[in-house]
């Protein structure tokens, strides 16, 4: 189902005429508005746990935990600071500019579009939808067609909330999302995957409108011979096999000390059992795959592949068992592309630089995961590779803080977003500065002095 190029510039003018009108509009409001998203996020709680089943076959546990809590705490961060950070920020003067008042002023970007993916549906797009709000931007946000349970429900929400010149939410496939990229906007923000996220940067170029892009890649975890092989394992496994593999922040490949892979495994492979039983098919904790055709790619990209653990699957039901897969070559397209799915790959290194040769040789991840009690080891991976955000000993738990950015770099993103760096990300600080008429410096004016040494030593101490 597409929505009309004509119904959406209907939208987009009707935002920009909204945004026009309220663009100085009250906190309060915004805040009124924030606190009934949350009412109503309670009273449709089980609705929204229902679209998530429906789409992923999500336990309520993990709709709860790694989505609605995530937004509800969202907004309760931007309620509780809003107006502090709308205020003016005063900086240090100049004193070329004696005497003057010189202060930062937040002025949202204006109308703001969303683009937003499948596999966290509700949290990846409402997080985001909340900062803008926050901010005092306006929102046309397109959910993912693959998860549309959910994108019905995102939309009953937001209709119950805000108009719609203010918080739309339009359901389309890629049709939709290219009519509305065509579109100038002040600002976009993506999350997807990276080649989408190349289209949605072009697209943005033509308008120069800012973009932020949250994407995905290849997120090592490393672990050397130092770190306990039981609670490694189980941070493993539950970072990996969350949402069936289908987190943009899963670790998608091991690196182990050569000489702890044997016992590593068995360690992983005890507590995926412990985790999903002896079938996980019959888990109600484990999810399944979005669709056949994301299915089928997992499926092809085990062809060929020494598989240590699980590797069975069922196309009717999209079920993947959590899977172990042996050294695939660097080659494969189990190491060449970001996996998102329950596949994990075991490399080993015997020598630090084995390490180098195969995170130098992907795109820099969006995540880094390093398992050891060696603080040199730790510190030295820390500092030199790049990457969006790294856990030491754990996986996935930097995205629940929201005092940290959230983003990526090079092809895993652009920009950051949560908790304040979310009010940042959707406000223009307006760098001013408010003179008096009391004073001039009467060099500034021609006819200029004509020694320079002495301005020279001035102007330096500026
Ligand atoms: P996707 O890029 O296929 O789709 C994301 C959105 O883009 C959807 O709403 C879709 O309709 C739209 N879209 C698809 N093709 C388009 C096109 N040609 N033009 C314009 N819009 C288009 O991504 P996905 O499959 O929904 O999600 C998986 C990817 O997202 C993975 O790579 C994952 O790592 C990444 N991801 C990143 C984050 C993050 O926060 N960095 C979070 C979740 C997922």
């Amino acid at each position: 189902m597409n929505t009309s190029t004509a119904t959406l510039q209907n939208l987009r003018t009707r935002q920009t005429n909204f945004y026009k009108k309220h663009k100085n509009q009250r906190i309060s409001v915004r805040i009124q508005h924030l606190k009934k998203l949350n009412r109503v996020l309670e009273t449709r709680e089980k609705d929204i746990f229902e679209a998530l089943y429906k789409d992923l076959k999500k336990p309520a546990f993990e709709s709860l935990t790694s989505e609605t809590i995530f937004v509800q705490k969202e907004i309760s961060t931007q309620i509780k600071n809003l107006k502090y950070w709308s205020l003016a920020r005063p900086v240090k003067s100049s004193w070329i500019n004696f005497p003057s008042r010189d202060y930062l002023l937040p002025e949202p970007y204006g109308n703001i579009l969303m683009i937003s993916p499948w596999n966290y549906p509700f949290q990846l797009a409402m997080t985001p939808m909340v900062g803008a709000v926050a901010a005092g931007n306006t929102v046309v946000l397109k959910p993912s067609e693959a998860a549309p349970h959910t994108a019905q429900i995102i939309k009953e929400i937001c209709t119950e909330v805000f108009p719609e010149d203010w918080v739309a939410v339009v359901e389309g496939e890629v049709e939709t999302a290219s009519a509305l990229l065509k579109m100038p906007w002040d600002y976009i923000f993506f999350t997807g995957s990276t080649s989408v996220g190349r289209i949605v940067a072009r697209a943005a170029a033509e308008h120069l409108t800012p973009v932020t892009l949250e994407l995905g890649g290849k997120s090592p975890c490393i672990v050397d011979a130092s770190a306990p092989i039981k609670t490694t394992a189980k941070r493993i496994v539950w970072g990996k096999f969350l949402n069936c593999g289908q987190t943009c922040i899963a670790p998608d490949y091991l690196l182990v000390e050569k000489s702890i892979k044997p016992a590593l495994t068995e360690a992983l492979i005890e507590e995926i059992k412990k985790a999903f039983g002896a079938d996980s098919q019959q888990s109600e904790d484990y999810g399944r795959i979005i669709h056949s055709k994301h299915f089928n790619k997992l499926i092809d990209s085990l062809k060929d592949q020494k598989v240590l653990f699980g590797g069975n699957h069922t196309a009717e039901n999209l079920f993947i068992a959590p899977t172990l897969v042996d050294q695939p070559p660097l080659d494969s397209p189990l190491m060449r592309e970001e996996i998102f799915g329950p596949i994990l790959p075991i490399l080993v290194y015997e020598k630090e630089s084995e390490i180098a040769e195969i995170v130098n040789s992907l795109d820099k991840p969006l995540s880094f995961y390093v398992f050891s009690k060696r603080k040199k080891f730790i510190d030295s991976l820390l500092k030199t590779y790049s990457y969006g955000g790294a856990v030491v000993n754990d996986t996935l738990v930097h995205f629940g803080n929201d005092h940290l950015p959230f983003g990526g770099i090079g092809s895993s993103g652009m920009g950051v977003y949560h908790g304040r760096h979310s009010f940042e990300l959707f406000t223009h600080l307006k760098p001013i500065v408010k003179r008096s008429f009391w004073f001039d410096l009467p060099q500034r004016y021609a006819p200029y002095p004509k020694s320079l040494a002495l301005l020279k030593i001035l102007l330096k101490r500026l």
